[in-house]
């Protein structure tokens, strides 16, 4: 046993894996770099594909006219950051087989984490400055929810049924607080508009448009006789205003629920109607139009109630309309929601001079969240976000599933638990690899 392998094996009490890294990592390839390379034709078409259509997307959303669209900018944003997240996938392969050759054996930190933290840094640095947040922000997301399955897998936290309510909720309360005392910024302001039906000084249902039967139901409510609160800024009563808002929103909801229940009937026409006609398809506009009617609702109550209004009664209001996630239930959602709230927060207290600042922050949380993200991918699948790990197995061509983890059970992990049927294949050929090679080897004594 060489001082090295002595080092990590008694010293760090890790166990060592003592195939190489075509037998444990690209089975499809022997050769390293031609491993790294075969990943990479398939990763950069696939990020070219991804960027597109999300740098198109968000571009037509802020300019609203595919003719102001900046297109010799929207190339070179998508080229960089296909170049980015590609480098990101070579560089975690490469660190691999690298690490390897160095220490002459691979370990779990060695083929997960170390190698992960690495290549997201190196990655992260080519990566557009104005965009290192939104990453860092969407990583650490990412990687609480991980952590948070981990935790409950080991039985060291218990699953909190509904949990992304009480997130969502103490998201919603952070923004509105800022929103009342004019803090926040606009682009969040009108997303919150959207959502919550905030302004209603003005007429929130166009009623000259809407059928008569309707108007005359809008119109007799809007008189309502029990009016509003000399607190309320909406324009006619907190019964029109809680239920004005509540239809536009369902509205809304019911639209978005159409359209996704369209697009997954694309591949099978036939399923259309089954798909439009399915109860699930009421929980988005449930959950959309659940927010004002919680918000507003709770709202007029305090203003009547109470007699005053604060910034605290509004957050209160966004706090409490934050079950209606019990209809539509979503960690992402919750977390992107939760983290946002922390991160504007801790701007603010920068700001303030209360906290210092700290440099290349958002380098350092999507170093640290990705590489924590993609080490799991490698060694506890399991408890990653299916629809990451499908990303995941988008980048590299199907390659994350080849993985022989077979060889990384000893570490502890159940790392092959979803892959209990798979022997690999040299190459993708007929010939598997000697299971000499494959099964658990035991270490040098
Ligand atoms: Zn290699
Ligand atoms: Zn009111």
């Amino acid at each position: 046993m060489t001082a090295l392998s002595k080092f990590f094996r008694q010293t760090l009490g890790l166990e060592l894996l003592t195939a190489n890294c075509h037998e444990y990592c690209h089975v499809w390839n022997p050769n390293c770099h031609g491993a790294v390379l075969d990943a990479c034709k398939d990763g950069f078409p696939f990020c070219l594909k991804t960027y597109t259509t999300f740098y198109l997307i968000s571009s037509l959303i802020r300019k609203k006219d595919p003719r102001k669209i900046d297109y010799k900018r929207l190339v070179n944003d998508v080229l960089r950051s296909s170049v980015f997240l590609t480098m990101n996938m070579f560089w975690y392969v490469f660190l691999i087989c690298r690490m390897r050759q160095l220490l002459g054996f691979g370990t779990w930190p060695t083929v997960s984490f170390v190698n992960g933290f690495l290549s997201s840094f190196l990655a992260i640095i080519i990566e557009k400055k104005q965009r290192r947040p939104m990453l860092a922000l969407y990583l650490t997301n990412l990687a609480s929810e991980t952590a948070y399955t981990q935790l409950v897998s080991r039985g060291y936290l218990k699953f909190i049924s509904n949990g992304q309510s009480i997130l969502f909720a103490a998201g919603l309360f952070g923004f509105l607080y800022l929103y009342k005392q004019n803090k926040l910024d606009k682009e969040l302001s009108s997303i919150l508009n959207l959502t919550h039906q905030l302004e209603g000084k003005d007429e929130i249902l166009p009623l000259k448009r809407m059928p008569r039967f309707l108007q005359m139901f809008y119109q007799a409510i809007r008189k309502h006789e029990s009016g509003k609160h000399d607190l309320c800024q909406h324009k006619y009563s907190c019964l029109s205003n809680v239920a004005e808002s509540t239809s536009k929103n369902f509205a809304i909801g019911l639209t978005i629920s159409v359209c996704l229940a369209s697009i997954r009937s694309i591949r099978q026409p036939t399923s259309l109607l089954k798909n439009l006609l399915s109860w699930s398809n009421l929980k988005m506009p449930a959950f959309f139009a659940s927010m004002p009617l919680l918000y507003h609702s709770s709202k007029c109550i305090m203003h009547r109630t109470l007699n005053k209004d604060s910034a605290l009664i509004t957050a209160t209001s966004g706090f409490i309309s934050g079950a209606s996630m019990l209809f539509y239930p979503s960690t992402s959602i919750a977390l992107y929601i939760f983290w946002k709230c922390v991160e504007i927060y801790y701007f603010k207290l920068v700001e303030k001079g209360v906290i210092p600042s700290i440099k290349h922050g958002d380098i350092l949380l999507y170093t640290l969240s990705t590489g924590y993200v993609l080490g799991n991918a490698f060694i506890e699948p399991q408890n990653l976000r299916k629809g990451y790990y499908q990303f995941l197995c988008g980048l590299t061509g199907d390659r994350v599933n080849l993985l022989n983890r077979r060889l990384f059970d000893k570490f502890g992990f159940h790392s092959n638990v979803l892959f209990e049927n798979y022997i690999p294949k040299l190459d993708h050929k007929v010939v598997t690899i000697n299971p000499a090679l494959y099964l658990p080897i035991q270490p040098p004594k």
